[in-house]
């Protein structure tokens, strides 16, 4: 079999047999994944004497020492035969030493797996529904502290349940009992390559573009039902074209082929994590099926796709951890994360996938939220990079103010602003794309790792246009307040304003999240239940008392939904009378009187009239003239 057709096959589950050439076997047991348990039983090559074992901690992709610790629910080291002793490290609870008998060259390891129901994020989310699943080698093994993964010989296999379709990016073939067997790589790549597998998908083939026009790309779509895994006939053409405008950006493939593994499903947490040749992305079972939805999953394949030259390719020395154990530094996350996201949304509007106004209306949706909130006058962009690791599990409530993993958003006006001054520092001749060329060009075919830092990026630009770089691109950076935001924002000739018409991606996020964003106006966010998830100090809602985690009851008396809010809002303008929101706090109710009377406000963008339109310029079509 390939690794586009892995039917599965009712299985024998394998004995322990080490595998010739391998350090490190790992066989998962993943039959009886609908009830979330899995066992595994791995062999390590070893040497008589003390080992300190790892179970992966600081997860690629995650920045974070996220490695789901409280999924092992059994675990059992054996040496010829003999069941040996463990203790985990009371200062680092990913670490546990043993003792290797005299004689003994190989462990056997069994661990039980108990994957997640509810809660968590990201690694410590449900990876499982019914009917699908996703399987990430790390949660599965142990590795010897302080040895490079990159350099440790490994071989996997997988048994599925019967009926259920595998797919990973990694070459398969039936194996012992009939299980599927992968191709022997290093541990480092095993982990870069998770296993997608569910009862109902389908795998979309894509056109292939230069460079390379003959690497094969595929959309592996996993849904809870068959339903759902239907695409519009342009679907595989549109994502075609992001494969192409990506060859011209890029003009290097460092992978011998990519799949998107695209999990649908309202059972499982929606993210993406990157890897080399693949990209995991899950999302709600019924994103595909309108236009405007669609939109958003183009947002989260553009992003974990380019991920692949930045963040896989290339990445900071600082977020290399070779045994999953030694701690990484997001400091450089701006660039991993926050040129991901322009690139990431900018190559689908330029494949088509999403409209320049569209794009407009998303980066204002930013520009907005950053404009508003006070977090951003006491805590620089850089810090919200460098305390990432904590940022991405921290709470909603006074996001606004804290500031949240913001070198995603905010740093994509870094980058238009990079572009803006390329431009008008080469007399018009240089744009990002010839910094993304010569940065993240190099070897194509399989991948590998190209680590850089800081120092490297202003060189690169540096060699396309003098300017002072490290000045240009540090005022945004370490400067508390959002003038560099706005300002880059200018240089692209559109600017940030307000009106009362809504915002188009304000109206797609309510339409899958349920949230409602009334930030702008009365000053707060709700959830699905009416939740204040977030308010906005210093506006009228947080001046009449609001703060969140109270849940909104009444407005003007009349029992709450968005549309009974808004119309409120509206009606005040007029009435200049307060607006009164019943709200629940912890069993007490209270009644609010918030004096906001300017109306509906949500961002958009509008031109600069007599200023070149660069960001007109970065959204075109470079692959399809
Ligand atoms: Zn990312």
């Amino acid at each position: 079999m390939t690794r586009t057709q892995c039917a599965a096959l009712a299985v024998m589950f394998l004995t322990c047999v080490p595998t010739l050439g391998a350090d490190l076997t790992v066989r998962i047991d993943a039959r009886d994944v609908i009830r979330r348990h899995l066992q595994t039983r791995e062999t390590l090559a070893v040497k008589p004497g003390p080992l300190v074992l790892v179970y992966p901690k600081w997860i690629p992709a995650e920045h974070a020492p996220a490695g789901p610790l409280d999924s092992i629910i059994g675990l059992e080291i054996k040496a010829n035969g003999q069941r040996l002793e463990w203790k985990r490290d009371p200062y680092e609870m990913y670490a546990i030493s043993i003792t290797v008998p005299a004689g003994a060259t190989q462990l056997d390891i069994t661990l039980d797996t108990g994957m997640p129901a509810d809660g968590g994020g990201f690694s410590s989310s449900p990876g499982s529904s019914a009917r699908l699943a996703i399987i990430r080698w790390n949660e599965f093994v142990l590795l010897p502290k302080g040895r490079d993964a990159a350099t440790i010989p490994a071989v996997g296999s997988v048994a599925i349940p019967a009926g259920w379709t595998a797919t990973c990016s990694l070459e398969t073939h039936a194996g012992e009992g009939g299980a599927l067997e992968f191709e022997p790589v290093s541990l480092a790549q095993l982990i870069d390559s998770p296993v997608q597998m569910g009862e109902f998908v389908r795998h979309v083939d894509l056109p292939g573009s230069a460079p390379h026009a003959d690497i094969h790309h595929m959309i592996s779509i996993a849904a809870d039902t068959a339903v759902a895994t239907e695409v519009p006939a342009d679907f595989a053409q549109g994502y075609g074209n992001l494969v192409a405008e990506a060859g011209v950006v890029f003009a290097s493939r460092h992978y011998r082929h990519y799949t998107w593994l695209l999990s649908l499903s309202d059972h499982i947490e929606a993210f993406g994590e990157e890897h080399h040749e693949s990209s995991d992305d899950r999302v709600p079972e019924t994103v595909l099926k309108e236009a405007d939805t669609r939109k958003s999953v183009a947002g989260l394949l553009g992003h974990e796709y380019v991920h692949s030259w930045n963040g896989k390719f290339r990445r900071p020395q600082g977020l290399l951890s070779p045994d999953y154990l030694e701690p990484m530094d997001g400091s450089l996350l701006w660039i991993y994360e926050g040129m991901t996201q322009f690139w990431g949304d900018v190559l689908p509007t330029r494949a088509g996938l999403i409209k320049p106004e569209d794009y407009r209306e998303l980066i204002a949706v930013s520009a907005g939220h950053f404009d508003i909130s006070t977090g951003p006058h006491w805590r620089p962009l850089a810090d919200t990079a460098v305390q990432a690791q904590v940022l991405y599990d921290s709470p909603r409530a006074w996001s606004s103010a804290r500031r949240s993993v913001d070198f995603y958003d905010a740093s994509v006006f870094l980058w238009l602003d990079v572009d803006a001054q390329l431009r008008a520092h080469s007399d018009g001749k240089a744009t990002l794309d010839d910094f993304t060329h010569r940065f993240y060009s190099g070897s194509d075919g399989k991948p590998e790792v190209k680590p850089y830092v800081e120092n490297d990026l202003y060189t690169t630009l540096a060699s396309i246009a003098p300017a002072d770089w490290r000045g240009i691109i540090r005022k945004h950076l370490d400067v508390p307040d959002t003038k560099a935001l706005l300002e880059g924002l200018k240089h692209t000739g559109w600017q940030l304003s307000y009106s009362a018409e809504k915002n188009s991606e304000v109206e797609i996020s309510q339409k899958i999240r349920k949230s409602t964003r009334l930030e702008w106006s009365i000053g707060f966010n709700l959830d699905e239940k009416g939740v204040l998830t977030d308010v906005i100090e210093g506006r009228a809602a947080a001046l009449g008392g609001a703060g969140p985690g109270m849940t909104l009851v009444a407005v003007n008396g009349k029992k709450f939904t968005p549309e009974i809010l808004e119309a409120a809002i509206v009606a005040a303008q007029s009435t200049h009378k307060p607006v009164e929101l019943l709200v629940e706090n912890d069993d007490y109710y209270r009644t609010l009187s918030v004096a906001y009377f300017d109306g509906p406000r949500f961002p958009h963008l509008t031109r600069i009239e007599g200023t070149p339109d660069t960001l007109s310029d970065v959204l075109r079509s470079h692959a399809r003239p």
